[in-house]
């Protein structure tokens, strides 16, 4: 594993770290192996959200059965109000089974007016300076995904992180990267394998670790093969085929792709929109055709039982026609 500095931080951490979203997906005891596969491995940064339904709690399950010590802690919360954020910190101290954090951000900032909430006066970062004198937390970072509305928290000087999706396809958060930078503050590249889309890891994330702008990667992690592969990556030569095999996915993919995120979750008709995509992609892009049909038809509720509330569209950080996406997913797997 190689290890860098993150930003003025002075946290050093491993360059590939444990994105905390997949674990939601997988049990206790499974969360427990994968983060101690983690480990051996020499990961050394956790990141996480209060978002991440049982994922803090997974990993405050791991912390008080191997403790918590040699690991770099980070998390996030929605709350954009002072007395919000209090709240949401407070939960993460427990369920993390931590006595401080080591990175908190504001998640995923979305529209001018929740910059201009959380930077003003009773907002969420003040909560979080206040924190950090009290010495709840070491550090405080934001995070989204549309650079245009994080550049004022940027130029503000108060975040010591920026997390922005960068991956090889998706590199529109590259000026903020470079202004963060600039002013010392430490680079996380969020969704550095595309939601699991980009499946030549080893070449995906080379290209980040080598991007000059990103200090930490975090792939999401749901198997203990997963950990393995990823932490490999540094091990060897990333070859010209798998180079050439990025590419040509990239150039298959296009822009309306759902990385896996599950901010749209829960569909109040009880769709798993993020696995109906996942089947999708797998019948039409991997060629796995009888397993995705086979898996898709386990699901309990379908593409077709949409009754297109826009609910998911809302809250879709990448703007995806949702709705639009599952009549194709219908057509394709409920044909
Ligand atoms: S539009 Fe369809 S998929 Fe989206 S939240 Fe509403 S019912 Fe669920
Ligand atoms: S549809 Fe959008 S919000 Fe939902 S998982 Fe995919 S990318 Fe994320």
């Amino acid at each position: 594993m190689r290890y860098t500095k993150l930003g003025t931080t002075g946290i050093n951490a491993s360059v590939i770290s444990f994105g905390g979203i997949p674990i939601q997906r997988v049990s206790k005891e499974a969360a427990v192996e994968i983060l101690q596969a983690c480990k051996e491995g020499g990961i050394n940064f956790i990141d996480t959200a209060r978002l991440y339904t049982d994922s803090e709690e997974k990993i405050g399950g791991y912390f008080n059965q191997h403790g918590r010590e040699g690991w770099y802690v980070a998390s996030k919360s929605p709350a954009r109000d002072y007395y919000g954020m209090f709240k949401d910190l407070r939960m993460s101290l427990h369920d993390l089974a931590c006595d401080y954090i080591d990175l908190y951000q504001l998640h995923n900032v979305s529209t001018p007016e929740d910059m201009e909430r959380v930077l003003g006066s009773g907002g969420a970062l003040e909560a979080l300076e206040e924190a950090k004198e009290q010495g709840l937390i070491r550090h405080i970072g934001l995070t989204g995904h549309k650079p245009e509305i994080l550049e004022p928290g940027v130029s503000s000087g108060r975040f010591e992180t920026l997390q922005v999706p960068f991956n090889a396809m998706e590199k529109q958060a590259l000026p903020l990267l470079k202004k963060a930078r600039q002013k010392g503050m430490g680079t996380i590249a969020m969704k550095p394998l595309a939601g699991g889309a980009l499946t030549v890891a080893a070449a995906a994330l080379d290209y980040i670790i080598n991007s000059n702008w990103i200090d930490v990667a975090i792939p999401g992690m749901q198997s203990v093969a997963e950990v393995k592969d990823n932490c490999s990556v540094l091990e060897g030569k990333v070859t010209d085929k798998q180079r050439q095999e990025l590419e040509k996915l990239i150039a298959g993919l296009g822009t309306h792709f759902c990385r896996r995120c599950e901010y749209c979750q829960p569909c109040p008709s009880g769709l798993k929109i993020p696995a109906m995509f996942l089947f999708e992609g797998y019948y039409t892009r991997y060629n796995l055709k009888e397993w995705a049909l086979e898996r898709y038809a386990a699901l309990p509720v379908k593409a077709s039982d949409c009754s297109q509330c826009g609910l998911c569209e809302s809250r879709c950080p990448y703007e995806l026609p949702i709705r639009e996406m599952l009549k194709q997913t219908a057509a394709t797997l409920e044909k």
